[in-house]
């Protein structure tokens, strides 16, 4: 069996493992990163994207609130380029009543939270998406954050400081000798082979699953799994966070992010046999968009892009009052301590935008065990990417086209995207008079050849879903039907295996169609005729066999 060494290994490769395999490689110790899919695949790439200020929690969970703000402030530091400041309104209803605003107002700032009342009136010239009827404000700076495009720079910095990741592979074992932890069993998912990896530390980050790997070790922990599902409009309706000023309910957080607004969530307890059906009901959907349109009614007349659903991974210390009441505070166990069973630390709970604080925690504690004494320098250490040019103009409703590439004659919607996306690595793969690779392959979301090459060689992507997790190709409204097959072009020009690269584009056919299904009617219904038009009648997809795959070829559009 092949046999690799490093000091630490990662397992995990969401934005909590990205972050520990960061601030290890930080530290100065050699780290691997081990994860069964892509990254940000798990719980990361299926939520919110809200940068909280903590306001959320201000009333029902301080710590949580102290932790978020915190944090908010550093992420808006040192990673300029996966945040916007857009700040957000907490709006109160005439059915909510102004009771729950004092309360609010009080919680904020117990937890050093700034908040502003605002009158309607003011609420509605500062947001004019939000619901007329409101009778009260409260200003706070919450604003938004892309789960991938943090995750992907935070493994860019890891790697770039000696870390290795090592993407679909799974952790299938841990090595337990002498009483101690002393490496990982690991499978490539790709070619089936089996290995080993030595090390003196193992990271548990693996979210919603990390029972599964305290298992391998004959270990257990209360996880309260967590489902919550949020839709995806077709166009960027607001501009600032909207957030219902009340007790955290359904449907009650409004999030602009790129060229898109996304409505969540619902909360529901799973069992962790439902982990990875993942699919959005009619019920939730309802749900989403009557209490949704409740903080925008503009949302029930706009085009609904899609629907997803992410479980968040919860340790229930008890959960008597229902999964909201659970905190979302982070856990950080070592088993040294806890389990005597040294060598093996898990880091769970918390939330996305707390991921660099729980690496922190737990990388402090792998510290401790390798005598490594190298301090944390993730809070002021800036991404690769993060200096960003100043935003041209200073309302954010469309994020791309805020940026221009300095020096550069290059029109805005084409360096604006990428900028905005990979901030001053745009460089790397925008020359002035590169005309073949500043060529346009993503209409939607302006992603060039480029930049396409740029996450092939330099971000890890491997598949079509990976450079729609890497550049948002395909994230648009027209949902990959233009540029799925181009991009699968370029994928195939880089790989040897081109069979391979039909297998993914029949993968992310299925996928897109997977969230467009339960939102099919109206202008969802029209778009997806078109793309079977496209994919199906014109181009055959379905028919063509990638070898070995001939019984897994699931009957694309065949329920449409
Ligand atoms: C609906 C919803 C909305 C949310 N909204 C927000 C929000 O707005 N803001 C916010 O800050 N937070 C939000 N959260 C919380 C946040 O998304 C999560 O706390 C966070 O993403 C968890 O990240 P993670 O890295 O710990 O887990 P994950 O992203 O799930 O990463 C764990 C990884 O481990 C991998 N893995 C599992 N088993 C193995 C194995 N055996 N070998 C190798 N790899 C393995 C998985 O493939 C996965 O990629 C939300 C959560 C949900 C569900």
């Amino acid at each position: 069996m092949r046999r690799m060494e490093a000091d630490v290994v990662v397992i995990g490769g969401g934005a909590t493992g990205a972050s520990v395999f960061r601030d290890c490689s930080l530290r100065g110790m050699q780290a691997i990163l081990v994860e069964r899919g892509d990254i940000a695949s798990g719980t990361t790439g299926r939520n919110h994207g809200l940068l909280h200020s903590g306001a959320r929690y201000a009333v029902t969970d301080s710590h949580s609130a102290r932790e978020c703000i915190s944090e908010n402030k550093i992420l808006k530091q040192i990673a300029g380029h996966c945040v916007e400041a857009t700040d957000g309104l907490f709006i109160s209803l005439p059915e909510d009543g102004l009771d729950f605003q004092q309360q609010f107002m009080q919680g904020c700032a117990d937890a050093g939270i700034h908040a502003q009342e605002l009158s309607p009136k003011q609420a509605l010239q500062l947001e004019p998406a939000v619901n007329p009827a409101l009778i009260g404000a409260v200003r706070i700076p919450d604003g938004t954050i892309d789960p991938f495009r943090l995750t992907s720079a935070t493994i860019l910095d890891a790697r770039e400081h000696g870390g290795a990741l090592l993407n679909y592979n799974r952790a299938e074992g841990l090595l337990i000798e002498q009483g101690r932890v002393q490496g990982v069993r690991c499978r490539d998912l790709r070619n089936g082979e089996q290995f080993e990896i030595r090390c003196q530390a193992v990271v548990n980050a693996s979210g919603a699953w990390c029972h599964e790997i305290m298992e391998y070790a004959d270990l257990s922990v209360d996880m309260y799994h967590s489902r919550g599902a949020l839709l995806i409009m077709g166009h960027r309706m607001n501009g600032m966070v909207i957030n219902r000023c009340r007790k955290p309910g359904d449907a009650d957080i409004l999030v602009p992010g790129d060229t898109v607004s996304v409505i969540g969530t619902t909360s529901t307890h799973v069992g962790r046999d439902e982990l990875e059906t993942l699919e959005v009901t009619a019920d939730e959907v309802k749900t989403l968009l009557q209490e949704g349109s409740k903080l925008a009614p503009s949302m029930l007349d706009a085009r609904i892009l899609r629907a997803y659903c992410g479980v968040r991974p919860l340790v229930a210390e008890s959960s008597s009052g229902g999964d909201r009441s659970i905190s979302r505070g982070l856990v950080a166990i070592d088993h040294g301590e806890q389990d005597g069973l040294p060598g093996l630390v898990t880091i769970t709970g918390g939330k996305l935008m707390t991921c660099r604080l729980m690496a922190e925690v737990a990388t402090d504690k792998v510290a401790r065990l390798l005598n490594i004494s190298v301090p944390c320098e993730t809070a002021s250490r800036p991404l690769p990417g993060a200096h960003l040019p100043e935003p041209i103009g200073r309302k954010m409703r469309q994020g791309q086209s805020r940026y221009r590439l300095p020096d550069s004659s290059l029109p805005n919607s084409i360096a604006g995207s990428a900028v905005y996306r990979h901030g001053d690595r745009a460089r790397s793969f925008m020359q002035e008079d590169d005309h073949h690779n500043n060529a346009v392959v993503c209409e939607c979301e302006v992603v060039t050849r480029g930049e396409i090459l740029y996450a092939i060689e330099t971000l890890n992507a491997r598949s079509m879903s990976d450079l729609r997790r890497r550049t948002r190709v395909g994230m648009g409204p027209c949902q990959g039907e233009m540029c799925a097959c181009r991009v699968a072009g370029l994928l195939a020009s880089q790989q040897e295996n081109g069979d391979e690269v039909l297998g993914s584009l029949q993968d992310f056919v299925n996928e897109r169609w997977k969230g467009i299904r339960p939102v099919l009617w109206g202008d969802a219904l029209r778009e997806s005729e078109f793309s079977y038009w496209v994919q199906e009648s014109l181009l055959g997809l379905s028919s063509l066999q990638p070898e070995g795959k001939a019984e897994d070829n699931r009957d694309l559009y065949h329920e449409l």
